[in-house]
């Protein structure tokens, strides 16, 4: 739609950020945007609508995400957090970065069963939705969905965390 066309052209591209080489997708224009904000949390729901008790985000640009995801559909929102930052962290998961390792970790706020939507703003290798599929089952959560606000297609990251709704694809 124009409308989305619209939130996608408000993605920013920089280039040789954080390293030289990378070009790094920047959603904060768009998040600025009360239309492009609305129109994209609209289409993170869409194919799940119904489908789901609450909104898991991945720090920290998911959960922003998270957050109004969770109000437009009418639950809850749980935090996914990188280790050393939560209270009291019932699950953690460790993955591998291109460079060392990374860990993240979830409170047990929810039930057994509960059914999750998992969000993050970038699917790039996958390697961070797939820890956070990880950390889901460990504390006996359903996977309702996983969706991103763009993916990255060339990275190849769905073949490491299977099927994502992307609402954007470069
Ligand atoms: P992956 O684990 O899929 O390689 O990387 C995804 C994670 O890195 C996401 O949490 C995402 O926020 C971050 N990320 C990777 N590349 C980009 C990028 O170009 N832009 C933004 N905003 N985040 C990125």
């Amino acid at each position: 739609s124009e409308a989305l066309a619209h939130a996608e052209s408000l993605i920013a591209g920089i280039p040789d950020f954080p390293q030289p080489g990378v070009l790094f997708r920047d959603i904060s224009p768009l998040l600025a945007d009360a239309q492009a904000l609305r129109t994209v949390v609209d289409a993170v729901i869409e194919p799940f609508a119904g489908q789901f008790d609450v909104v898991a985000g991945i720090e920290a640009r998911g959960f922003m995400l998270a957050g109004a995801v969770a109000i437009a559909a009418g639950v809850g929102m749980a935090p996914i957090r990188k280790a050393g930052k939560l209270p009291r962290p019932a699950a953690s998961v460790s993955y591998a970065l291109e460079y060392g390792t990374a860990e993240i970790e979830m409170s047990d706020d929810l039930e057994a069963g509960t059914r999750v939507l998992l969000v993050d703003d970038i699917l790039a290798t996958g390697g961070t939705l797939r820890a956070g599929q990880h950390l889901l089952d460990e504390l006996g959560l359903q996977l309702a969905g996983t969706a991103v606000l763009m993916e990255l297609v060339e990275l190849q990251g769905r073949a490491v965390c299977g099927p994502v709704h992307s609402v954007f694809r470069v």
